[in-house]
Order: C-alpha cells, then structure tokens, then sequence
C-alpha cells in the first residue's frame, strides 16, 4: 500500500515539475535544433519503458499484496490450531493456560470468584480399549459438544489431552454458585453416551480451586486443582472435590512423582537391566531376569519397590511392563539361543484378562521364541483372582511361555497352587539363602523342603540373593539348580550383557563391569 502512495506521490510531483518547467515546450525545441539525432523515436522509446515499469511496478505491489495477506492467513490459521484440539475442535491446554493467565491478570470482580474445573472420565479406557479407537474418539467428541453445551456464557471449556478437560467458570458469586456449576458438569454425565453404536456409561471425577482463595497466579491454580482431582479419583467412583490447604505435601509428591514417571515411560526412560540367572555347577549363564531401572531428573536413581507400586496404582504398569517387554525381547534376540529371559509381570496385570495375548503379541512382533520367555509372578497375584489368572497364566502356557513362581517362601506357599498352576519353575526368596548355614537350623530344613518339593513336582529351583561362595556351595549340596545373587553378577545394562556374552569366561568378565 505505502509502496502504491510512493510511487504515485513521485510520478506525480515528475509531471508536476516538468509542467513547472515547461518540459515539454524545452523538449520540442531541443528535438527541433537536433533534428538529425531523431530524438524524438528515442523518448518515445523512453516514455513506453517508462509506462511498462511503472505497471510493472504496479503488479509487484498488487501481488505483494496478495502475498502478505495470505501469510497473514497462514499464520493465524497456524496459531488456532496451535490454540486447538484438532478432534473436538476446543480450545486446547496451551489455550486454557493463557485465558486462565489473562482472567487472572485481572483478578475476579470484587467480592466475585473464578472457578477452575479440572474434570477426569472415568471408564473411557474401557471404551477405547474394548471398542477401538475410533468409538473413543466419537465419545469424546459427543461429550465435548454436550459440555458446551452446558453453559451459555462466562465460561470456556477445553479439553487438555486424552480423557482430561477443563473448564473455567468466572466471576461466580461464590462457593454456591461454583457448587452448582459442578453439579451441572457431573449431571451431564448421568446420561449414557453413545459411540460405535453402542451406549457406554462414563463418569467424571472433577477437582475444583477457587481463584483468589486458592491462588492468584493461573499455573497455582490448575495445579490445585490437579491436587483436587487427585484427591477426587482416591476416594473412587464418580466424585467432586474442592482444593484445601490440607491437601498435604504428601498429596502433591505423589502426584509429581506419578507425572514424573508417566513421562519417564513414554520417553523410554525406564529401562530394563539384566542380572544373570546361573547354574550353580557348571557357573554357566543360563538366563537374566529383566529389573526395571530409573534414575529420576533429579533424585537420581529410584528403586523399583518406589516406582513400581505407584505405576500399579495408576494403571501406568501396563505400558511399563509391556515396553519393557518389548525392549527386552529385543534385547534377548542378541543372546545366544538357550538363555531365558526373566520379565516380572505384576499382579494387577494378572486380572487383566488380555495380559497373555498382549504378551504374545509382543512376542510375535519382536520375533522372540515364546519358549525362550519365563514370566515370574508372586503368589499374591493369584490369590486375588484365581480363575482370571489361570485363564492369563494358561495362554502363555499353551504357547510355550514358562512361568516362575517368585519369591518362595513369603507368601502363601500353598502346596494348592503348585499343583493347579503347572508352574514350571520356583525362585527361593532370598531371605531364605541369606540364612544359609547361620544359626537357624529350621531355616536349612525349610530350604531343604522347598527343593525336595519342587524336585518331586519336576520343577526348576532358583535360589535367589546368593552373594557368597558358601551359600552357594551349600545350595548345590542340597540339590539346587540355578542361583541368581550378587556373587554372580548384580543386574547390567543391555550393552553390558552383550559385551559381557561375547566374553570367553563371561562370569569373570562380570567383575570387571
Ligand atoms: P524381585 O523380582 O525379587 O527381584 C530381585 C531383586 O533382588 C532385585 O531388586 C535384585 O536387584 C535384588 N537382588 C538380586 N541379587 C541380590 C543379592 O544377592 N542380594 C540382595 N540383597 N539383593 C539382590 P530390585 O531390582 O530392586 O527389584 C526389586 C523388586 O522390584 C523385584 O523383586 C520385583 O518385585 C520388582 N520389579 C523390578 N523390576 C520390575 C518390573 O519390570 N516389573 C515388575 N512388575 N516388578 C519389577
Ligand atoms: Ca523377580
Ligand atoms: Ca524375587
């Protein structure tokens, strides 16, 4: 535009001049005293390149134009959908945070307060999970449109990823009117939704903090209310709970810790290291129990008896374990054919009636032969649901995966499971190896017994936790197979093993690890 008024302002102050100085009358009689030079052929010349620059110069602009104003399309059109969830088309979490920023900048109106809503489905995973995902995009898109259109205005809604939204509710005369603007959510899901032609009931637990009462800045604010939500899913079922001071430290560790881990394992940063399963004659490496490994950002290594009970907690154990699984198939294709590779396998995944054909689908894709494959379970997760375990633990079987019974000894030991789980092998806690040969001679008979029982029903022992020649010595007296402990080797990274089996001697190579 400036460029048009420029180049018109100039062609029109040239004309301008040239009248002033009679230009043209100068000309005529320049071109009459040298009229041998023809000159006037060369500014007519001169006058049509003249006119062709200035339309050219024109076009330029023209389309100079058009250029900027579709960049200008471009990239606001880049910043909505930077701004929006592509499936429901709702503001998303960066949105969320700076209308919460803005709101906050400005604070309430007097004697008024801002609600946060952070809202949580509950059932949504069985539908994605049992229905595909295509039925769990349709329902989250359905809900989207009925939260909408919930209220009219004074609110915005959006959805932060997965089965998460929230909503912020302003300038609300105070507890009540936020009180019912949670009804109003929780009444919404009362009906049944419907996707994949199917109706599916889903619930909501929903975490509210209060702006100014419960933080003045909008990051204070969705963490309080995170807090809530948390607090909210514990007490179970479909339920609501606003923020409060009391909502301790305690709370607000967990919860990091639980979002720490949660990145932790869609980063890979989990990772699996391998301690070498051995038969204690002939000190060969006959297998390696896969251990999960973690070191946190900032509190460095964290054990798995930390981590692992709070991913079972939080359903985040099946990606965990099947990642790892994954991971350590791989890594157990590089070793030589006849070792084993151990994988825990927790208990809660053991009431997840498609744990076995996840396993052997894990299986099939990484190309690991099933039998090369001993999942180890404790006795407890039978206990809690026998018949679904048998009907997890009988697939694996059929397919040639072996399963260990682990730590020995510390639960039930229920001669009723050995016989009606066909297990192929039992690991002796290590409490009992620890005792090996020391003052309790009752200890030394329960080991004794453990092998007897286990040889009589052909099982394969391990005794686990042997750090010392002499408990080792002592097991292989007493009739047992394989051992595992720190005298053999402490869990080593997948590099390590791999430099560990090229070795000629590879449980000396172990030391120097
Ligand atoms: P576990 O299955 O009984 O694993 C053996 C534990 O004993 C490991 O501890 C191992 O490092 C430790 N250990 C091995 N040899 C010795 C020894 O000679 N002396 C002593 N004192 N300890 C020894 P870690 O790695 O800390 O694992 C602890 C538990 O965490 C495991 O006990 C297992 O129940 C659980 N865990 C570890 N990784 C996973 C996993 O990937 N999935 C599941 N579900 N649980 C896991
Ligand atoms: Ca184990
Ligand atoms: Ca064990």
């Amino acid at each position: 535009m400036l460029d048009g008024i420029i180049l018109l302002a100039s062609t029109t102050c040239l004309f301008a001049l040239a009248a002033h100085f009679d230009f043209a009358e100068r000309l005529e009689d320049f071109i009459q005293d040298h009229e041998s030079w023809q000159l006037d052929e060369i500014f007519l010349l001169a006058g049509f390149l003249s006119l062709a620059t200035l339309i050219f110069a024109f076009r330029r602009i023209q389309d100079q134009r058009v250029e900027i104003r579709l960049r200008n399309e471009a990239e606001s059109a880049a910043r909505n959908l930077a701004l929006l969830d592509p499936l429901t088309g709702l503001p998303n979490r960066r949105h969320l945070g700076e209308v919460l920023d803005n709101a906050m900048l400005q604070g309430p109106a007097d004697g008024r307060c801002h609600a946060v809503l952070l809202i949580d489905l509950n059932g949504f995973k069985r539908v994605n999970d049992g229905f595909g995902h295509p039925a769990g995009d349709e329902l989250l898109v359905s809900l989207s449109k009925r939260l909408s259109g919930l209220f009219k205005e004074g609110t915005f809604l959006a959805r932060l990823g997965g089965d998460e939204f929230a909503l912020i509710a302003f300038d609300l005369s105070g507890l009540d009117a936020a009180t019912a603007v949670v009804r109003k959510v929780a009444m919404a899901f009362e009906e049944p939704f419907f996707a994949a032609g199917s109706e599916h009931i889903i619930g909501a637990s929903i975490g509210i903090a209060l702006a100014p009462q419960d933080g003045t800045l909008g990051a204070d604010l969705l963490r309080r209310a995170d807090i809530a939500l948390y607090r909210s899913k514990e007490s179970g079922g479909s339920s609501s709970c606003f923020f409060e001071e009391s909502m301790d430290d305690l709370v607000l560790q967990r919860i990091t810790m639980e979002r720490d881990l949660r990145h932790a394992i869609v980063s890979g940063d989990v990772l699996s290291h391998y301690q070498p399963i051995v038969n204690l004659k002939t000190q060969q490496i006959v297998g390696f129990e896969a251990l999960a490994r973690w070191t946190h950002p900032t509190k460095g290594n964290m054990p798995p008896d930390r981590f692992i009970p709070i991913a079972e907690d939080t359903a985040l154990i099946r990606d965990l374990t099947e990642s790892l699984l994954r991971r350590a198939c791989r890594d157990a294709l590089e070793w030589p054919d006849h070792i084993v590779l151990s994988v825990n396998l927790s208990a809660v995944l053991l009431r997840d009636r498609t744990m076995g054909l996840r396993v052997l689908a894990i299986l099939a894709e990484t190309g690991l032969n099933p039998a090369r494959l001993a999942i180890e379970i404790t006795e407890s997760s039978l206990v809690s649901d026998l018949e679904l375990a048998q009907v997890v633990l009988s697939r694996l079987r059929d397919a040639g995966v072996q399963i260990a019974l682990d730590d020995f000894g510390t639960g039930y030991s229920s001669i009723y499971h050995l016989r009606n789980f066909r297990f192929d092998k039992i690991k002796i806690d290590r409490s009992y190896v620890d005792a090996l040969g020391g003052e309790d001679p009752e200890n030394d008979a329960i080991v004794r017994a453990m092998l007897g029982l286990g040889q009589g029903l052909g099982l394969t022992i391990i005794a686990e936790g042997v750090e010392n020649a002499e408990q080792r010595d002592c097991l292989i007296r007493k009739g047992c197979e394989q051992g595992q402990g720190f005298l053999f080797g402490k869990a080593l990274s997948a590099k390590d093993v791999a430099t560990l089996l090229a070795d000629a001697d590879p449980l000396r190579k172990i030391a120097s690890l």
